[in-house]
């Protein structure tokens, strides 16, 4: 069979797809460093009720911002077909993410959606905001796990990161509401910043010790371009996992499953686990299985990506899923990022897609 080329327009933001192979494709997909796409995130939304200042910074994202217009959006018909077709290659995991998913409407249609497919682990990331409202219904919709982002119980330091003024107790709410619908254990993320929020750090640790939830720490990377990173706000996992052990000691525990983004910590004098989340100081890419959807379906093999592949126009256009299989298998094939490993505060200046649009 003769490859073949599928053309698409170069929007400044969009890569021309790559030539591909025959047709259908289907099975586990390597990338050009023998990497398998095994997760999916997709990003349902780019707006968010929060301006965390890591995030969506309130200079940039303000009352003008332009957000994508509706029809810009990828339908829940067109996500679930290309959730689909990214799982004939073995997809096992997806992740609903944006901005803020659970501003999406109806956002349990989808799910209900998803979990149709068969022998799929789909999870979600929230801030929370709207969890106490919509945890019921989500579990009835089929999602299984879910993960919560907080920052810190410190009600000024919380507000002043999420810069929406939102309190802490209302997190708290819906993390409860998630238990007693049944997605527990609750992952819940906070990104660690240096003189922000580093003293939340042990108050984290002992408040969820004990819950059956799992703390996870995330150094404050450079995504985006809008944030202001630089290499002396990062607080290096290994400080986290040393303050925490000093106090609470630590042992190390094996990863679930091959491309665990998350190291794990257990307490070695009673239950418990805490993770940490170490992009910046011990880059993972070396074991990265993830692709990015984004909110208008433009595909991203790399959170630091500067450019996407516009899946939305083969899905909007004539392509059948065979051909839309092949696109994704021919771009993974040619993958090589490896943002991470080769970070420097000159990269870190760069162009590249906001954390907020490509999902988390
Ligand atoms: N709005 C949802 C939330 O906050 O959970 C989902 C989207 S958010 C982009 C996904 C995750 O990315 C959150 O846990 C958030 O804390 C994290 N995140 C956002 N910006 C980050 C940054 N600059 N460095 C590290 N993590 C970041
Ligand atoms: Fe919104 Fe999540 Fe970004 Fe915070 S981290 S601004 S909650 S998308
Ligand atoms: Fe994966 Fe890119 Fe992150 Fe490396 S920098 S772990 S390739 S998303």
């Amino acid at each position: 069979m003769t490859d073949r080329v599928i053309a698409i327009a170069d929007s400044g933001r969009s890569k021309p797809l790559p030539r591909t192979g025959p047709l259908p494709v289907a099975g586990p997909l390597a990338d050009s460093l023998g990497r398998h796409l095994r997760d999916l995130r997709i990003s349902v939304t780019d707006r968010c009720n929060f301006r965390c200042i890591y995030c969506m910074p309130k200079e940039v994202f303000g009352p003008d911002y332009a957000f994508l217009d509706r029809s810009e959006l990828l339908s829940f018909e067109e996500i679930t077909r290309l959730a689909r077709i990214f799982c004939s290659y073995g997809i096992e995991k997806i992740r609903l993410t944006g901005g803020e998913p659970l501003l999406r409407r109806n956002l349990e249609r989808l799910i209900e959606m998803l979990s149709g497919i068969a022998n799929l682990d789909l999870t979600l990331t929230t801030n929370g905001s709207l969890l106490a409202r919509k945890a019921r219904a989500l579990r009835d919709a089929g999602l299984k796990r879910i993960t919560v982002s907080l920052d810190s119980l410190d009600e000024r330091v919380f507000r002043a990161m999420n810069d929406a003024d939102f309190p802490v107790a209302k997190v708290i709410e819906g993390i409860e509401a998630a238990e007693a619908a049944g997605l527990a254990p609750i992952k819940i993320n906070m990104v660690v910043k240096r003189g922000v929020n580093e003293d939340s750090i042990l108050p984290m640790a002992r408040h969820f010790r004990g819950s059956g939830h799992i703390v996870r720490y995330i150094e404050f990377m450079d995504v985006g371009a809008s944030n202001g990173w630089r290499m002396d706000d990062v607080v290096p996992s290994a400080e986290v996992i040393r303050r925490i052990g000093e106090e609470m000691p630590l042992e190390p525990v094996e990863h679930n499953y091959e491309g665990e983004v998350a190291e794990r910590w257990r307490y070695r004098d009673g239950p418990g686990e805490i993770g940490v989340i170490s992009s910046v100081t011990q880059a993972f890419c070396r074991s990265c299985t993830r692709a990015r959807l984004s909110t208008e379906g433009m595909l991203y093999t790399c959170l630091f990506a500067s450019a996407g592949y516009d899946l939305r126009s083969l899905v909007r256009g004539q392509a059948g899923d065979a051909e839309i299989a092949a696109a994704i298998g021919a771009i993974w094939r040619q993958r090589s990022d490896r943002y991470s490993e080769i970070r420097t505060a000159e990269t870190a200046k760069q162009r590249k897609v906001e954390m907020s649009y490509i999902g988390g």
